[in-house]
């Protein structure tokens, strides 16, 4: 084990810090190292994995078209494609799909529609548009993204940035409506920031910014790559304040827990500024990603991983806050989507996922004080007590 991950460490970028464990096997809820150490996953690969590893109607469904066809670029129609973004608009409410991979391109893609709606219908004056985004963001790592994130690390050496960002605290209604002027085409937000460290805001704030993008003639888009498909209780976490955003970005658990699949979803006011040749991806909406998505996207529905996700989270959550540990500064969350912040004077977050990987838990730690647990959605309470039971003894122990 020491050996591959010395082997990693030697020939790859150092950019991640991974806990020290090597896996090499997964199924369900479950992980297994080189060593055949079984652990919970309560991480899901940043909810990419919301499914849990290598579901049945994922891997049937990739392995059925990985046999028929599986690339063509979209200089062709396939059979699946349609079908796909037909289930991603029907389910979300929205008109139209622009098919990616990573998340991070799905942001681009609503930046770049956003802008030009801008230009193009609202009638902004040519590279004026101004895009509004929250502090402690996380939309991703390109260039332009890193350049809308007010974390110091995201972008210090990676400069110089492009315009037309600026940011508002998060969760303050007002500061957006303060923040808009004639120039603003989008205000993109996270409905709960995840990497920020499970960030809530307000009761109430999604559906305050949706009247004021309404009033302003603002696009409102949603980032739920990370909240999305269930994570917090509903199928779309701005399901819980009623409304329905004008642009949606959706990705990670989108591709089943086995291929990157993106989408930025908006209705046709917005996605017609989109003409051949505006826009484009080798890989985006290929068959194989689109067979696997629908299939991801069915398989959460019929599952009703969203119903589980809202029960399970509120007995995981009502546990978690019951536990008497010095160490704890906060629990936070919705659905299946919990934060523990850790008292940094009394241990550091990747210390206590270090012990509850000990445990044959796997977390990781976000801005080194928040513990995030995101299992995949299939899991059982019988498998929460599990790793309750893991956490009542870490949280307890000397560090
Ligand atoms: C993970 C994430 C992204 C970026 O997705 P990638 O697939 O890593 O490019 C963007 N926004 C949010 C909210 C995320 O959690």
């Amino acid at each position: 084990m020491q050996d591959t991950i010395a082997l990693e460490n030697q020939y790859g970028a150092h950019t991640y810090l991974p806990l020290p464990v090597v896996l090499t096997k997964g199924d369900g809820v479950y992980v297994w190292d080189a060593e055949g150490k079984r652990y919970l996953d309560m991480m899901s690969a940043y909810s990419a994995v919301s499914l849990g590893h290598c579901h049945p109607k994922i891997v049937a469904a990739l392995t059925q078209q990985a046999e028929k066809l599986a690339i063509v670029s979209r200089a062709y129609y396939t059979d699946k494609l349609g079908a796909f973004l037909q289930r991603a608009c029907e389910l979300s409410g929205l008109e139209r799909a622009c098919p990616m991979n990573t998340g991070a391109e799905g942001v681009e893609t609503a930046i770049k529609v956003a802008r030009k709606w801008a230009y193009k219908v609202k009638g902004v004056a040519d590279n004026q548009a101004e895009i509004i985004v929250c502090e402690n963001n996380f939309h991703g790592r390109t260039i332009a993204i890193v350049g809308m994130s007010t974390e110091p690390q995201y972008q210090d050496g990676f400069g110089p940035f492009p315009a037309g960002f600026k940011s508002i605290p998060f969760g303050d209604a007002a500061a957006l409506e303060q923040a808009i002027t004639p120039n603003t085409a989008a205000f993109l937000v996270e409905p709960i920031q995840g990497e920020a460290g499970i960030i809530m805001p307000p009761a109430g704030y999604l559906t305050k910014c949706a009247e004021i993008c309404k009033k302003h003639n603002v696009m409102l888009i949603c980032d739920e790559i990370q909240v999305g498909l269930g994570r917090t209780g509903k199928l779309f976490t701005f399901q819980h304040d009623n409304i329905v955003p004008d642009g949606l970005i959706l990705g990670k658990a989108l591709g089943g827990g086995m291929l990157p699949v993106s989408l930025f979803l908006a209705n046709e006011e917005a996605m017609q500024v989109l003409t051949p040749g505006d826009h484009g991806s080798t890989f985006g909406g290929n068959p194989l990603s689109a067979a696997v998505a629908l299939a991801a996207l069915n398989a959460i529905v019929d599952e009703k991983l969203a119903e589980n996700s809202a029960k399970l989270g509120d007995y995981f959550m009502a546990e978690i806050q019951k536990i008497d540990s010095p160490l704890i500064k906060d629990v936070r969350g919705k659905g299946l989507f919990v934060g523990i912040e850790i008292d940094p004077l009394k241990a550091a977050a990747r210390d206590v996922c270090l012990r509850l990987m000990e445990h044959g838990v796997l977390s990781k730690e976000t801005h080194a004080t928040v513990v995030r647990l995101a299992p995949p959605l299939i899991i059982t309470r019988e498998q929460l007590d599990t790793t309750l039971q893991a956490l009542r003894t870490v949280l307890r122990e000397e560090f």
